[in-house]
């Protein structure tokens, strides 16, 4: 198999003309023609799962971060992403990024982190494209009964990799929940499209004091904040499989590496 035999399956997946415009997507490093065996799967691509990727012996490396998102002059071994770089091709290893098309695809990033919290049935996504219903930012999905907000989080933070700080969760406690929108990574600019939605609560990450704190004065939904690492990380198994069953004869793993930047709390 070659790079592109890889890129082909993936680019139907996550069409890169659904990438939002401001995003950088696709081939960062390796050559189309280069053989492909084994690719592994990471949110980010950073100092340790190039590593993880050469100690496995990985011929590609497919991360949702892009490694550059603005223009750069120089990939020189002197930053931490040029390093990154030189030591890919050092060792013939490709760097492919599917990062908001994979967000709004069917099934993407927020179909993964739905299913990982819990929720089932139909999902839909809570900011559709006016184009095609069926993909968009976000999901909204049902929990299999009502519940409250306490015991949904509990459940949330049990589906969710382990991070350092775990989530977080504005609202009474006590509140029942049964409709929940969700979406993978930093999903402050949703906040008003949840609240239109009528859902009974909001996962996401990154949420910040002032927004979170006025949503919830407001009247709600309630909010759940988790580590953005951890939202997105249920989507690799998902690109893996669709890799995996493909008929693209390669084999496929997902780092476990936990990349998030918060580290620990205390
Ligand atoms: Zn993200």
């Amino acid at each position: 198999m070659t790079l592109t035999d890889v890129i082909d399956v993936l680019e139907v997946a996550y069409p890169p003309a659904r990438a939002e415009s401001w995003d950088a997507v696709g081939l960062v490093c390796g050559d189309p023609a280069q053989p492909v065996s084994r690719v592994l799967f990471a949110v980010d691509p950073v100092a340790v799962v190039a590593e993880e990727a050469l100690d496995w012996g990985a011929d590609l490396i497919v991360t949702h971060h892009p490694l550059y998102l603005r223009g750069t002059t120089s990939v020189a071994a002197t930053t931490p992403k040029g390093r990154l770089v030189h030591t890919l091709i050092k060792h013939d290893v490709a760097l492919y990024t599917a990062h908001t098309n994979a967000d709004v695809a069917n099934p993407g990033v927020s179909d993964a982190l739905a299913r990982a919290v819990g929720l089932v049935g139909d999902l839909v996504p809570l900011q559709p494209f006016a184009d095609d219903p069926w993909r968009g930012l976000g999901r909204i999905g049902d929990l299999p009964r009502e519940t409250t907000l306490g015991e949904f989080a509990a459940r949330a933070a049990a589906g969710l990799p382990q991070t350092s700080w775990g989530i977080r969760v504005a609202g009474d406690e006590s509140r029942r929940v049964a409709r929940v929108a969700v979406s993978g990574g930093a999903g402050d600019s949703l906040l008003s499209t949840a609240r239109a939605a009528g859902v009974d609560v909001f996962l996401t990450a990154d949420l910040r004091h002032h927004p979170a704190s006025e949503f919830v004065e407001a009247g709600g939904p309630a909010l759940i904040d988790a580590a953005h690492w951890a939202t997105e990380w249920p989507w690799l198994d998902s690109a893996a499989s669709i890799l995996g069953s493909s008929g693209v004869n390669v084999e496929t793993r997902v780092s476990a590496t936990v990349t998030d930047a918060w580290t620990r709390g205390y």
